[in-house]
């Protein structure tokens, strides 16, 4: 039963809960929030994060600063874009710091405060009701008080002929072993362009940075630091539209000048992509208010709550690139992060769920499971010791390259043991080093981790560069085995 007391409430300017008749209502401008619900329903979340990179993580220090019990889903790719970049030198108190070390001391500082972390991905969102209903990719059903979306953004693509080729990748921090003396090019203009340049040169012959327009946008400090490398050259007016490839291996790209005139085609091995990032807000188009580009809005500053992360719908609020298109710094991420949390606790003291409510309803709170650790993956240290597994194999046998550089290689290890013990009997699964077989990196033309190969009656049969989650995996893997 509902009971109508807003005017009450705003007779006396009170922004707190009420109960009547054994039922609390919390109060808010706009909605109705009925704490009592919460009795009847299971894996309750006061706050839970969708996204673990800086705006997550720092979002998940302050909920657990304010003694909520705070869930941070992490999505498939752990830590965001930070884990891709390399050495930050403006992050304030680090001089010179790895993008994956500030994540990591991020993630420990709010693992040591208490937040919760789950090694899934959100597959549906439901903010029709409350508690908001998350759904993730293992099949968890969530009821979250507070929802804060920190989904970040990923590397755009140019929507080119041959951009699929083994070879073209959006990561030189992940890739850039892969092409040792080889001669490259980055696609782009941006600080982005510049870090992925500098990357490539310690390993690459030569790296030409392609910029579209007669100027880089860089900032002038980050193009400064291309002066110290004399193997990258940059290439004005210089757009691609087309990578071309030998049919196992990229051998150039077509270009063309700010008029569309053809160039000459530049060889190359490598293409990096280093053309902005689409934010990741694909699985909320319909359910909140997205600006131009797929952004999604936050309110500002409201006069009526002040919450300046707040959404479109009361109760959600994001934070970071899937937010910003002006700043889409890490710092700014974080510090959004900061806000998204504290306007969390504002919103659920104004429904009346305080902490010792959050206490009281403890059994009903989300608990993590302990991890599933799978035992059928075998290792893999050769080309030899990989053809006698092939010989021997019956079904289907999954090869999974991935390197100890590369975060999401190995954040997607546990769940690829997991589907391995799931399919054990029917499929073998297999890990390589890449930085350790390197003739079964050489003989499969792996240009890029994580990459996985599936194999049937000793032929390849597929290929994916991706990291998955346990539920793609499985799909992944079933597919095969229907086909
Ligand atoms: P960005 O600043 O948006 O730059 C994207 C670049 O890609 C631009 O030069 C753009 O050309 C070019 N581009 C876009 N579409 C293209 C196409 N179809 N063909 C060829 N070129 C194309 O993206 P970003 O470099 O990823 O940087 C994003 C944000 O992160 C920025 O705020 C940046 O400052 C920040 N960031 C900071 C650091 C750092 O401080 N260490 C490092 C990386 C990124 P035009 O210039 O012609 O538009």
């Amino acid at each position: 039963m509902i009971i109508e007391h807003k005017k009450l409430l705003s007779i006396t300017g009170l922004v707190a809960a009420v109960c009547v008749l054994g039922a609390c209502y919390g109060t808010k401008a706009h909605r109705e929030y009925n704490l009592d619900i919460l009795k009847e329903k299971e894996n309750i979340v006061p706050i839970a994060i969708i996204g673990s990179g800086p705006a997550g993580l720092s979002a998940g220090v302050y909920g657990a600063r304010a003694n909520r019990s705070t869930l941070v889903i992490e999505g498939n790719q752990p830590g965001g874009l930070l884990t891709k970049t390399s050495t930050v030198e403006n992050w304030p108190g680090e001089i010179s710091i790895q993008g994956t070390q500030i994540v990591k001391n991020m993630r420990e500082h709010a693992a040591h405060l208490g937040v919760s972390f789950l090694a899934d991905s959100v597959e549906e969102v439901d903010f029709t009701q409350w508690p908001f209903v998350i759904t993730t990719g293992d099949g968890v059903t969530l009821h979250a008080l507070t929802v804060i979306i920190a989904t970040g953004a990923n590397p755009r693509k140019l929507n080119i002929p041959g951009e699929e080729l083994s070879g073209v990748s959006s990561c030189a921090v992940c890739d850039a072993p892969f092409f040792k003396n080889e001669d490259v090019a980055v696609v782009g203009g941006g600080d982005s362009a510049v870090e992925e340049a500098i990357q490539l040169a310690t390993f690459a012959k030569s790296v030409t940075i392609l910029v579209r327009g007669p100027q880089m946008r860089a900032a002038a400090s980050m193009q400064d630091r291309l002066k110290d490398y004399s193997s990258v050259r940059i290439m004005y007016n210089a757009r691609p539209v087309e990578v071309i490839g030998d049919g196992e291996k990229v051998t150039g790209v077509r270009l063309v000048d700010a008029e569309g005139n053809p160039k000459d085609l530049l060889p190359v091995t490598g293409v990096f992509l280093a053309v902005g990032h689409i934010p990741n807000s694909q699985l909320f188009e319909g359910k909140l208010e997205l600006e131009e580009g797929g952004y999604i809005m936050i309110k500002g500053r409201p006069a009526d709550t002040g919450r300046e992360q707040e959404t479109s719908v009361e109760g959600v609020f994001a934070a970071g690139d899937v937010e910003d298109h002006v700043y889409r710094q890490a710092r700014v991420a974080e510090g959004s992060g900061v806000k998204a949390a504290l306007d969390a606790e504002s919103f659920l003291q104004e429904i009346g769920f305080n902490v010792s409510m959050g206490k009281k309803l403890k059994s009903n709170l989300f608990k993590v499971g302990t991890k599933q650790s799978g035992t059928g993956v075998r290792k893999v240290e050769s080309l030899a010791d990989f053809n006698t597994v092939l010989e021997g194999a019956e079904g289907l046998v999954v090869l999974d390259f991935y390197a100890d550089y590369c975060p999401s290689c190995l954040h997607m290890l546990p769940a690829y043991e997991a589907v391995a013990t799931e399919f054990a009997g029917e499929v073998t699964f297999l890990k390589v080093d890449s930085e350790q077989a390197i003739d079964l990196v050489a003989k499969y033309y792996v240009t890029r981790v994580p990459c996985l190969l599936v194999f049937s009656k000793g032929k390849l049969v597929g290929r994916y560069n991706q990291a998955m989650d346990k539920k793609e995996l499985r799909e992944f893997v079933d597919g095969f085995i229907q086909s």
